[in-house]
């Protein structure tokens, strides 16, 4: 396989990946681009869908797994407000 050269879209650091669609250097920076780009001007609309999820987990009852899969999600939406 070809390792292709590339510059994190977001510490400017240079990565090899086999991948073409890469654009960032780890998970990390994947995620703080994430976080910046839901920021200002999304939060509303993150706090309307942790409302949302709040709900459904409210009234979910007994599935475990599907419970636990939405309070990841309510995680990572809370951590996006940070
Ligand atoms: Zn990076």
């Amino acid at each position: 396989m070809i390792k292709l050269c590339k510059l994190c879209k977001l510490c400017g650091k240079e990565f090899k990946t086999h991948k073409k669609n890469k654009i960032y250097c780890s998970i990390e920076c994947r995620n703080k681009y994430h976080k910046i780009k839901y920021s200002s001007k999304n939060k509303i609309s993150i706090k309307t869908q942790i409302k949302k999820l709040e709900r459904k987990i409210l009234y979910i009852g007994a599935n475990k797994m599907r419970r636990e899969a939405l309070l990841l999600e309510l995680d990572y939406l809370n951590w996006l407000l940070k």
